[in-house]
């Protein structure tokens, strides 16, 4: 049983959490030239390591709000729980977010303008 500290209750037992899969998976812009293939893998394929993850999850019957965690898959240490938007601090979790293969994904560059000097507004 895992003691997940919810960033805004406090430690609470697992069982009032669910956990909403991989973090820091950037959606790409509307005006993207993603192939198929690309989408596909973007929508579909999801990480499952060995080691640090990052993974977000939600406080169901608490607060109700949406949080990362990096979590070691094999011990099921919790290494860091931070704020949705953000990226983690620890170095592990740092490590773990670089090495990521996704950040490698055309999905990834899509998820970014790909000129942020030609946007307009603020
Ligand atoms: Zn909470």
């Amino acid at each position: 049983m895992l003691l997940i500290k919810c960033p805004f209750c406090g430690d609470r037992d697992e069982l009032e959490f669910s956990c909403g899969g991989e973090a820091h998976i950037a959606r790409p812009l509307a005006e993207n030239t993603l192939t198929d293939a690309e989408f596909a893998d973007y929508l579909f394929l999801r990480d499952n390591p060995k080691g640090v993850f990052l993974e977000r999850w939600i406080h169901t019957d608490g607060c109700r709000r949406w949080f990362n965690v990096a979590r070691d898959t094999v011990s099921h240490e919790i290494i860091e729980v931070y704020p949705m938007g953000e990226t983690p601090k620890t170095e592990a979790a740092k490590a773990a977010h670089k090495a990521s293969w996704r950040r490698q994904t055309a999905a990834e560059a899509a998820a970014k303008p790909a000129s942020p000097a030609g946007r307009s507004g603020s």
